[in-house]
């Protein structure tokens, strides 16, 4: 199938990683602000089939070891494709640049991040004229509605510019399409699968009012690429008894997750961070992270390069909330759902909201409460927690009312657990350092005792 291509296609490359000492260049990626992929849908006689082209330099013209900004624009035409597919089709190209050795490909949309290794570029992948004709087979391979398709790979940050621009407002116009739908409104929900080859495990439930994590697939995406291959790794999920309104727990997703799941996972909460939340894989635009110190939730998305305020970065936070598990506390969620009024909805919504970057409490400002806007801290606000509990306290944050009830004499019967979470805990004994990774320990009571030094004999 892949004649003339110098390196190996397959499934078998996807979720591999090129390590920054390995790459010969590096496209889009956090260093670059404006990057893209778009799909956009023509009439078929503005579709040139297998038309590749490359404006801005080619692989063999980058400096070994540097990055450069990347466009990537997938026009596609067929009698029986529609606007509505665009998201989906988009959403493969993720998957089919995946497939191609030592081509790493990362993220969705205006969140792409790629890089080329080494050893591929020396087996003679050096231009993206080749990397375009992997993807034109595949797509016409894979997605039998599409006829003809034509890839422009844009390099030129000059070029870039105004196409991003215009690539931002066809995202923001499909999402603004499922706002207004409500979960009660419909009987299915879709599924998504497509990333289980980076996490096995992972399935996005993907509602009117719980976006995707990657941010790429609303509702309506779903229903259109379920609707063309109810088999395909996009597919209905019927709803069934609503079990949970406040968490948002169907029994229609727990069946589908469980056996999607290999049995990994057999509850969902659609709308909480605790108990049993949706997985995440890693694609996820953005993480809600819960900070104990004052009981409540710091957001951070995939741009912010800071450490946030509980001195972790996004890429480290990352890890502990990726791989398709149910981490408490650690929620991978896409900036869409931010705008949903079930967002968080069982833990408090935007009132258990703490801190966040200013660049998305700009973004989102319509969408969050008024009453608490100014309340919740930014990074010009809060650099530690001891600055974001002054905060919070001076600007009467919700969440304070929250440590007034917890500071009460708790009850010795309730008999409720208490559960840490943490991303490591370590653990030194017998001179050994044990790391326990991703711990979770349950504990009936906690006993805190301060250390006192040990007694000397004879003293
Ligand atoms: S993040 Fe979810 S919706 Fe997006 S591609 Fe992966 S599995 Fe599908």
């Amino acid at each position: 199938m892949f004649e003339n291509i110098p390196v190996e296609v397959g499934l078998v490359h996807e979720g591999e990683r090129v390590r920054k000492n390995d790459m010969q260049v590096e496209l889009g990626g956090p260093s670059e602000s404006e990057k893209f992929e778009i799909v956009r849908v023509l009439p078929m006689d503005q579709v040139t089939d297998g038309k590749i082209e490359i404006i801005g330099p080619d692989l063999s013209e980058m400096e070994p070891g540097a990055h450069y900004p990347i466009g990537i624009l997938v026009e596609v035409a067929g009698t029986r494709i529609e606007t509505d597919l665009e998201g989906v089709v988009e959403r493969r190209v993720h998957e089919y640049a995946n497939y191609i050795e030592g081509f790493m490909h990362l993220n969705q949309r205006y969140d792409i991040w790629i890089r080329l290794s080494k050893k591929s570029f020396k087996k003679g992948l050096t231009s993206f004229t080749l990397i375009g004709r992997v993807m034109h087979e595949l797509f016409r391979n894979e997605l039998p509605i599409i006829e003809r398709v034509q890839i422009t790979f844009i390099t030129d940050w000059e070029k870039i510019h105004p196409l991003y621009a215009e690539a931002m407002a066809t995202y923001e116009a499909r999402d603004a399409r499922a706002r207004g739908l409500s979960d009660d409104d419909v009987d299915e929900f879709y599924g998504c699968a497509l990333c289980q080859s980076f996490a096995p495990t992972h399935v996005c439930v993907i509602t009117p009012q719980r976006y995707a994590n990657c941010g790429a697939i609303s509702w309506f995406d779903g229903r259109a690429a379920a609707g063309i291959d109810p088999k395909g790794p996009i597919f209905a999920i019927d709803k069934g008894e609503c079990l949970d309104r406040e968490n948002g727990e169907y029994t229609g997703i727990n069946e589908s997750a469980k056996k999607r799941s290999m049995g990994e996972v057999d509850r969902v909460y659609l709308y909480s961070a605790f108990g049993y939340p949706h997985t995440s894989c890693g694609c996820f635009e953005g993480i809600a992270f819960y900070i104990p110190e004052v009981d409540g939730f710091g957001i951070v998305h995939r741009g912010f390069r800071q450490v946030t305020v509980n001195g972790l970065a996004f890429s480290t936070m990352a890890d502990s909330t990726a791989g398709g598990r149910q981490v408490e506390g650690f929620h991978g969620i896409s900036i869409e759902y931010m705008r949903s009024s079930k967002f968080m909805h069982a833990d408090g919504g935007y009132n258990r909201v703490v801190w966040m970057p200013s660049e998305i409490k700009e973004r989102l400002k319509e969408y969050i409460p008024a009453e608490v806007y100014d309340a919740i801290a930014t990074e010009k606000d809060a650099e530690s927690v001891a600055d974001l509990k002054t905060f919070l306290e001076t600007h009467h944050h919700p969440v304070v009312k929250r440590w007034i009830k917890e500071e009460e004499p708790a009850e010795e019967t309730t008999g409720a657990p208490v559960v840490f979470s943490a991303g490591d805990i370590p653990v030194t004994m017998g001179g050994f350092r044990v790391i326990l990774k991703n711990a979770k320990i349950t504990a009936e009571k906690v006993i805190i005792l301060p250390v006192k030094p040990p007694v000397q004999k004879g003293r």
